[in-house]
């Protein structure tokens, strides 16, 4: 009941607010759908989620997990058909979403900030595709059929022509190992829509996000977008496809979305509100990315859901995190041959560092012989790292290595005493 009366008064607020937009995200309607398409899908996504539940991930230290992600542009008309930069800017959102990067964090109410978590996922356009072959991780379709966006009204025998060639739309890469964004015009009818995480088992090749085209990416002032327009569905709609859940249900039920953090709430939430909020009588978190509060008024997982997508990530999508579909990503050189100098050489007692520029991040430095034995190892920085020590080192050649983001230079020097 609660729930039918929540519904209802979803459609009230579309209509009263006069908002005949398509619908903020319809991944509920999608996975109903999909309980009625494929007999057991419930079944198997309770276990999928219930097994979830059951996984206290570690979200201490590790490595930053990147997820290669491609994106199937399907269009009718031109302008459906979006730019390059159009798509990057979708990249740089996520990037600075799911990292805590984003620059609307410090709007974040003081009770919230303590839980808001960078969950240590990345995204990049693909540089090769499943065939090995590099690649720009973006597939241009046009298609002759109008609103192919539209998965649940465009169908042929009950299918979605968009995730399929041969229907009209294009096919998925490899979805065990890409995350596949569709991006097409729906027509006014949703902005984002991601399934459950069962259909991995039931219909792997519609496995990926779908998106209208006009929210795709950082669409700056955008009127037209507005006021979905700053890229954020796809941080909501990911956020699905890494096993997340609408916080919203019956108050006094259980957690809808099986995330402790998360407070629970009767509704979801539009528009920008003003804190505090509360729909069942706790201060809520109407600024969740899987809110559906404007682009921007939303700026936070928590550290409960980056453990729950962490767990994704290790269970049932282990695939996307062994995947080399970003393998020839690195990133441009950060310096030159000319970059860094030794002096004197030959050298003494003291082997001084100059770096003519500031390098980012960590630099791996390693000193061997000429026999190749390691002398010298240690993590150190541009700004501070000047010298090592050669009061032990006998006269010889030896050889400086300088490594950081994944570039390496290596010096050679003489010590002669
Ligand atoms: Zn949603």
């Amino acid at each position: 009941m609660r729930k039918l009366l929540s519904s209802i008064f979803f459609i009230l607020i579309l209509s009263l607010t006069g908002n005949t937009q398509a619908t903020r995200c319809a991944h509920d309607w999608l996975r109903e759908t999909h309980e009625q398409r494929f007999p057991g899908f419930q079944e198997q996504n309770a276990v999928i989620e219930q097994n979830l539940s059951h996984t206290t991930y570690n979200t201490g230290q590790r490595s930053v997990i990147t997820i290669p992600v491609v994106v199937h542009i399907v269009y009718y008309e031109e302008n459906e058909d979006i730019s390059d930069l159009q798509i990057q800017s979708q990249i740089e959102v996520l990037n600075e979403d799911f990292r805590l990067l984003n620059e609307n964090v410090n709007g974040i109410p003081a009770e919230f900030q303590p839980l808001a978590a960078d969950t240590e996922i990345e995204f990049c356009l693909a540089s090769l595709d499943p065939e090995g072959r590099p690649t720009t991780g973006i597939n241009r379709v046009q298609t002759t059929y109008e609103c192919l966006g539209d998965i649940g009204g465009v169908k042929v025998n009950g299918t979605s022509r968009l995730f399929y060639s041969e229907l009209g739309g294009t096919d998925g890469w490899d979805t065990e190992h890409y995350l596949n964004i569709w991006v097409a015009n729906s027509c006014g009818v949703y902005i984002g829509i991601t399934p459950s995480l069962a259909v991995m088992d039931f219909a792997p090749e519609e496995d990926g996000i779908v998106i209208d085209y006009k929210y795709f990416g950082n669409n700056c002032n955008s009127s037209e977008a507005s006021p979905y327009h700053l890229g954020r569905t796809a941080t909501h709609e990911i956020g699905h496809f890494l096993g997340l859940r609408h916080p919203w249900g019956d108050c006094d039920g259980e957690d809808p979305d099986f995330v402790e953090d998360t407070p629970i709430q009767a509704e979801p939430f539009f528009g920008c509100p003003s804190y505090p909020q509360g729909t069942c009588g706790i201060s809520e978190m109407y600024m969740n990315f899987m809110n559906y509060t404007d682009d921007a008024c939303m700026a936070m997982f928590t550290h409960g859901q980056k453990a729950r997508m962490l767990s994704v990530l290790n269970g049932p999508r282990s695939g996307l995190t062994e995947s080399v579909g970003c393998a020839l990503l690195d990133p441009p050189l950060p310096f030159g041959e000319d970059a860094i100098g030794l002096y004197p050489n030959p050298a003494t007692n003291c082997i001084h560092i100059d770096f003519n520029a500031e390098i980012p991040g960590d630099i791996d430095v390693e000193m061997v012989n000429a026999a190749g034995q390691v002398l010298y190892r240690n993590i150190e920085s541009s700004r501070n790292f000047r010298s090592i020590d050669a009061i032990n080192l006998s006269n010889g050649i030896y050889f400086i290595s300088f490594r950081a983001a994944k570039q390496t230079i290596t010096k050679k020097i003489m010590i002669a005493k």
